[in-house]
């Protein structure tokens, strides 16, 4: 054996045989997990024996670190991914803005709900159209003037602003514009998987299909009077920014006066539906926002170590969005499976009706996300409560734990812990 072969042999030996004890100097294992580590027969992400040589990319794993090294009470069987942030996302560019989607066809489990997330400028028009799937949405950033007409044909003109839900159901025809002082992006929720923005009703695309003699009829107008008529859609268009809202609202409802439906929702002049020190929540569904007859939401903040507690929702699946924040979740699944992804500002998330999982702040700010249904009501089940209300002697022989453990468990839904 050559020199250097004894020394690579010795202070590979040094490192195995001092990985765990120095971890367990240092205070960061404890000896009795330290030694059960050294048991282990797969690396674990505590064990400074887990390596990965091959090719990689560190900063990505910086930000999937359970994905990097998973918990070992993930399982090693599969679980299908549940987490699609939208920097993959295909981007549209226009002049007045740009659009991108995550659907059934990005994120394969998001069967229930896709998402499309949009910018417009200050002027900038998400162009007159509608669409057979019911369309909820929710400002992020700045002001738009929304518009639409109702089944009756009455006229509903209204601007929202951050954290304001606008809801128009299938085939009603709307439009949504950026306002001043920078325009506004903001989330559209459809109640399809399979939506996509780009296949849309759209009011430019129509005219350019349809025989200006037709048209010229339809409208009583001489068809010269139409010759400047978009020939391609138009989809965003940067345009003037809008006068007056109540002049708009007055011109849009003429004779016939305004909707008396209103498709916009103001979130924060409703109080939080519930509020702990680990954070708190509003839901809104269609108890509280009447038009939103599809689709309900819970805007969910959870403070710097606080839990969105174990539960689990039988009426629907479960769409995420992440507005702000780290943070973690781990998916029960069904047959010994689980899995647990990372999620930050910009990711989508997914939990299938039913399935068990948490949502942990791993970050040092405030975790805000959106957890998005497709139901006319939100319904959840709490894990605490469940074992609360359940006969003590019978979860005591399950889970192999005292009394004194068992009453320590809230007996309430606290939603976000701690209490
Ligand atoms: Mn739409
Ligand atoms: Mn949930």
């Amino acid at each position: 054996m050559n020199d250097v072969a004894t020394k690579d042999m010795l202070s590979r030996r040094k490192f195995l045989e001092t990985g765990s004890v120095a971890l367990a100097a240092a205070g960061l294992l404890s000896a009795a997990d330290a030694a059960a580590q050294d048991q282990k027969p797969y690396p674990t992400k505590n064990d400074r024996r887990a390596t990965d040589p091959g090719p990689g990319n560190p900063p990505l794993n910086g930000q999937n670190p359970d994905s990097a090294w998973p918990p070992a009470t993930d399982s090693k069987s599969l679980v299908q991914t549940f987490k699609y942030p939208f920097s993959f996302a295909n981007k549209r560019t226009y002049e007045g803005g740009w659009s991108r989607e995550v659907t059934v066809r990005e994120l394969a489990v998001s069967k229930s709900l896709a998402g499309v997330n949009m910018r417009l400028t200050a002027g900038g028009v998400r162009e007159l159209h509608w669409h057979t799937a019911d369309e909820w949405a929710i400002v992020l950033y700045g002001t738009a003037r929304i518009t639409a007409v109702d089944r009756d044909g009455k006229s509903f003109v209204a601007d929202v602003k951050k954290n304001d839900l606008w809801y128009f159901p299938g085939g009603i025809p709307h439009s949504i514009q950026g306002l001043e002082p920078d325009g506004t992006e903001f989330m559209l929720v459809f109640d399809d998987g399979n939506f996509s923005e780009s296949e849309t009703v759209l009011l430019s695309d129509a005219m350019a299909h349809l025989p200006s003699e037709v048209l010229s009829k339809n409208f009583g107008v001489a068809e010269p009077a139409l010759k400047n008529l978009p020939k391609q859609e138009l989809f965003i268009f940067q345009t003037a920014v809008p006068g007056a809202l109540e002049a708009d609202q007055k011109t849009a409802a003429g004779a016939l006066g305004k909707s008396s439906r209103d498709f916009a929702f103001r979130t924060m002049e409703m109080p939080p539906t519930k509020r702990t020190k680990g954070g708190e929540v509003r839901i809104v569904d269609s108890s509280t926002f009447k038009a939103s007859t599809n689709v309900a939401m819970a805007m969910v903040t959870v403070h710097p170590g606080g839990l969105r507690e174990l539960h689990w929702h039988p009426n629907a699946d479960e769409w995420q969005y992440y507005i702000a924040g780290k943070g973690r979740m781990t998916v029960v699944s069904t047959g010994n499976r689980a899995r647990t992804m990372d999620f930050q500002a910009g990711d989508v998330g997914y939990v299938e009706k039913t399935l068990l999982h948490y949502i942990e702040n791993t970050g040092d700010s405030d975790l805000i996300f959106l957890e998005m249904f497709k139901s006319s009501f939100y319904q959840d089940l709490s894990l605490s409560e469940w074992l609360a209300h359940t006969p003590p002697e019978l979860v005591m022989a399950h889970l192999n734990i005292d009394r004194t453990t068992l009453d320590a468990i809230p007996r309430d839904e606290l939603v976000i812990v701690p209490r």
